[in-house]
């Protein structure tokens, strides 16, 4: 299943710069023909005050040759 964006706060451990960022936290892409820039998108935040860019781990399902294929 894709779950709906949700707003997090991040605290960005580099510079302790504190920001609202958007996150979906599963995208099943059997369901929602997401595209890989959107999906980089919702899977990673990027620090406004340094410019880190750091995962926030999103389950990423996708069917690929009727195999089932999760990245986290
Ligand atoms: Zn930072």
């Amino acid at each position: 299943m894709t779950t709906p964006i949700e707003q997090i706060t991040v605290e960005c451990s580099g510079c302790g710069h504190r920001y609202e960022d958007y996150h979906r936290r599963s995208m099943n892409l059997a369901l929602d023909d997401f595209d890989d820039d959107y999906i980089e998108q919702m899977s990673t935040t990027t620090c406004p005050g340094c410019g880190v860019k750091r995962s926030i781990g999103s389950l990423v399902v996708q069917e690929v040759d009727n195999t089932w294929v999760f990245e986290v």
